[in-house]
């Protein structure tokens, strides 16, 4: 068994320990595997180990490991790409033409282009609204009172499908703390579930806060470091 294997495998358990104890069910969390900063090669061992979603920060890396990972035979069956990083009006291209989800959406104009620039030969493209929930000045993320709005607007594109909403809390050692960012998150996802059919994505919790994610209601968990090690 590889090292990123092993990995895999307590993240999977930790998954299933975290549903469990709320009485949800393990299949209803979507593993994210966030590659950001790592090479093909652990991204192959990943993809060994029976992962298909992956995740990924910054234009040009990841358009360059997408490029040359659909070239390569060792990838048969075909991977599902989320931009999760922030993303500049400038660099919506490269996402729209080579991903299937950017879960980074923070404002209409990157909606909009992504969605004029996405290719007709590809199905819509996969959007999650990043909701900053602790209103800090430097996270990205569209506020709790705009999200709303945005979600309306977002809806209305016909080259985008709206899914959900990501977040990253803000870092705090107090667990009530974190825990009430996370039921303010799932309050929004409800709402939006509500008025449009096709949301189903609560995406949070990554490495450091998986299991109160998961009790408050996550769908999906993006694991960087538990998976891949530490970045640089
Ligand atoms: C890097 C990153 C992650 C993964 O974080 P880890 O703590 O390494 O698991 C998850 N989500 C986003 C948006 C990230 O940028």
């Amino acid at each position: 068994m590889t090292n990123i294997q092993k990995q895999i495998n307590k993240v999977t358990q930790k998954i299933t320990h975290a549903t469990t104890q709320v009485h949800r069910n393990e299949h209803e969390i979507q593993l994210l595997a966030v590659s950001k900063t790592k090479p093909i090669q652990l991204i192959k061992e990943a993809y060994l180990a029976g992962l298909r979603h992956f995740g990924e920060n910054y234009v040009q890396e990841s358009v360059e490991k997408i490029q040359t990972i659909k070239l390569d035979d060792d990838f048969q069956d075909p991977i599902v790409w989320y931009f999760i990083g922030p993303l500049q009006s400038n660099k919506t291209r490269p996402v729209a033409e080579n991903f299937d989800w950017v879960q980074s959406v923070d404002r209409l104009k990157i909606a909009q282009r992504l969605n004029d620039q996405r290719p007709d030969h590809l199905p819509a493209l996969n959007i999650c609204l990043q909701v900053n929930i602790s209103g800090e000045a430097s996270k990205s993320g569209t506020t709790l009172s705009q999200v709303i709005d945005l979600a309306s607007q977002v809806s209305d594109l016909p080259r985008l499908k709206l899914r959900g909403i990501m977040a990253i809390p803000q870092k705090t050692e107090n667990l009530q703390h974190l825990e009430k960012q996370f039921d303010e998150l799932h309050n929004i996802y409800q709402k939006l579930q509500i008025l449009y059919s096709e949301v189903d994505t609560l995406s949070m919790g990554m490495s450091g806060d998986l299991e109160s994610a998961i009790k408050c209601g996550s769908t999906m968990v993006r694991i960087g470091t538990d998976i891949f090690g530490a970045r640089d």
